[in-house]
């Protein structure tokens, strides 16, 4: 298998979940197809997780290989340097109700609550918010252990983070370690740590009909938590999403660089030897491989392998894409 090369952008079947908090935006919004009529939460990209490795649906001639399958035989046309994980989970999803107030482990203190697991930061990016909703992110200054074992006594976990209204176009940037939460009608990217490591410290003190609580995982959620880290507040995409031409620099960390692009000319995004992941926010266009004219529509997700030469990206009109690559 090792005389195949990757020559085009590979496009993955996305891996549709049915959740309790979800909605129907996956589809209204993105263009998902809904398998049923039941409410979806979360739209998996491009995952190398365990639990699903995500299946190519276009690249020549890899259609039907799976993200492992690409790892195991090619992984320096794909990544540009060996790895034992592809490094990012890849996900939309549509917090139409809310999701439990969680916190993530970093590398360090999964092998101890979570073995076999990753560390998991991530960052999100909101493509739409109903008024009303909220994102929760990061501990208010000066709450300790003390003060939040006080609140989850008493059902007021809230009083202790920081909170604001999202808007369409915030980034924001979650470490690991970090609490926080989303919900009341936001839809989202979400570009993390290959990882499915959550704990789960306070359920809104919602009971299901049967009248039973969610599992919670407090003294796993506690020991996970970064005490210094604070408040966490939004980067901006100006006038998000069809502003002024341009990009603009969302996150540097040591796992991803995320930035979003707007552009109305051809434009090429994978430039250097790495890896390279877009996601289409914004407009629409196509971009030619294999000597085939692929269409873009919102929704669509690429992964640029770090073989592959440039790519350019042609807008019918305006195009807008959420990127990340590997920090060089
Ligand atoms: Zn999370």
């Amino acid at each position: 298998m090792n005389h195949l090369s990757l020559n085009s952008p590979l496009r993955f079947h996305p891996h549709l979940k049915a959740l309790v908090w979800g909605g129907r935006g996956l589809g209204e919004s993105l263009n998902k197809l809904l398998p049923t009529e039941a409410d979806y939460g979360e739209s998996w990209e491009i995952s190398d997780h365990d639990s699903h490795s995500s299946v190519v649906a276009h690249g020549h001639p890899f259609a039907g290989w799976t993200l492992r399958d690409l790892m195991q035989r090619i992984p320096d046309a794909l990544l540009g340097a060996p790895r034992e994980r592809f490094p990012w989970l890849v996900k939309f999803l549509d917090a139409h109700d809310w999701l439990s107030v969680q916190v993530h482990p970093d590398d360090r203190a999964v092998t101890q609550l979570w073995p076999g697991e990753g560390g998991k930061t991530e960052a999100w990016f909101i493509l739409d918010a109903r008024p009303g909703s909220r994102v929760y992110a990061g501990l208010m200054p000066g709450v300790d252990e003390r003060t939040l074992r006080a609140a989850l006594a008493t059902g007021r976990v809230a009083d202790c983070l920081h909170s604001f209204e999202p808007k369409a176009g915030d980034c924001l940037f979650l470490p690991a370690g970090t609490v926080h939460a989303v919900g009341g009608g936001i839809l989202m990217a979400e570009v993390q740590q290959t990882s499915d490591a959550t704990f789960r410290l306070f359920d809104w003190n919602r009971v299901d009909a049967n009248g039973k609580s969610r599992e919670l995982h407090i003294d796993k959620a506690l020991a996970c938590i970064d005490w210094d880290a604070g408040p966490v507040s939004p980067v901006r995409v100006p006038g998000y999403p069809a502003g002024e031409v341009g990009s603009t620099a969302l996150v540097r960390c040591r796992y991803f660089d995320l930035d979003y692009h707007h552009f109305r000319e051809s434009h090429t995004l994978n430039t250097g030897s790495v890896l390279w992941i877009a996601l289409v926010l914004h407009g629409r266009g196509h971009y030619d491989a294999d000597i085939v004219r692929h269409d873009l529509a919102v929704g669509d997700t690429l992964l640029f392998p770090a073989s592959i030469g440039p790519v350019p990206l042609v807008p019918d009109g305006a195009l807008g894409v959420l990127t990340a690559s590997l920090p060089q």
